[in-house]
């Protein structure tokens, strides 16, 4: 469903010039769980951003549902990715004056739909990534797990195609972290949500099951793995 052909990601040009991605060919299929680990530097984050439409490539393309995305205007772009893909951050961005309720709400009210058609789909996100309880709480009343769950919730209220990850444990600790990843788990296993998650952190990889390794802007190695129960 989503594929990267010959992607390459350079910054800076001439003697300058830093060739992050170096020709990345992969496909991730509709459904699939996958992590995509390496050390820091590697370039992790830039393909995210490939994948996910907020860059563009150098050279190379990102096919999405069958869609040559290298041809797409800036709006057509933007549409896409507000409405088939969603994304979590390693910060929660949540803003602190609004209950989980409202902060899950808020980006399906911006894209016109009605205030209870709105509430509706922020309660059955809350509901599916385990946060239903809580959510009259404002961040500030949650953990940082917690809190991230409640961006999990935001990113999927839509019902994104494909959910993206940016590191989203790292600001975490390992009891965070750990139940960050299993509701990440859960949403695959309940839903089928295809997910691509960034992380540095092996052990956070393994609720994944394929793992993709990039080293220098290379795939180094690409496995499909039995998952944690
Ligand atoms: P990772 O997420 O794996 O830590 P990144 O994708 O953030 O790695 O970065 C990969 C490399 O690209 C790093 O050397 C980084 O300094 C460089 N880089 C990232 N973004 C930019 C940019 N906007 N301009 C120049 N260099 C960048
Ligand atoms: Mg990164």
């Amino acid at each position: 469903m989503i594929k990267a052909e010959k992607l390459i990601k350079s910054y800076g040009t001439g003697e300058l010039e830093l060739v992050v991605l170096k020709g990345l060919d992969f496909e991730i299929k509709t459904g699939e769980f996958a992590a995509i680990i390496g050390p820091s530097g590697s370039g992790k984050s830039t393909l995210l951003y490939q994948l996910s439409l907020l860059d563009e490539p150098t050279s190379g393309e990102v096919i999405l549902g069958g869609v040559r995305t290298g041809r797409l205007s800036m709006q057509e772009k933007t549409d896409i990715r507000l409405g088939k893909l969603g994304y979590v951050f390693q910060d929660y961005a949540l803003l602190p004056e609004l209950t989980a309720l409202e902060n899950v709400a808020l980006p399906i009210i911006m894209q016109g739909h009605t205030m209870q058609e709105s509430y509706a789909k922020a309660s059955l996100a809350l509901e599916r990534i385990g946060m239903v309880d809580k959510k009259h709480n404002l961040p500030s009343q949650l953990s940082g797990g917690q809190q991230q769950r409640v961006s999990i919730a935001r990113a999927i209220a839509h019902e994104p195609q494909i959910l993206f990850a940016d590191e989203p444990t790292a600001n975490l600790d390992s009891v965070n972290g750990m139940r960050v990843m299993e509701a990440f788990r859960d949403l695959h296993e309940k839903s089928d949500q295809t997910i691509i998650m960034v992380t540095h952190e092996p052990e956070y990889a393994a609720f994944a099951e394929r793992v993709i390794t990039l080293v220098d802007g290379v795939i180094v190695s690409d496995e499909r793995k039995s998952v944690v129960k």
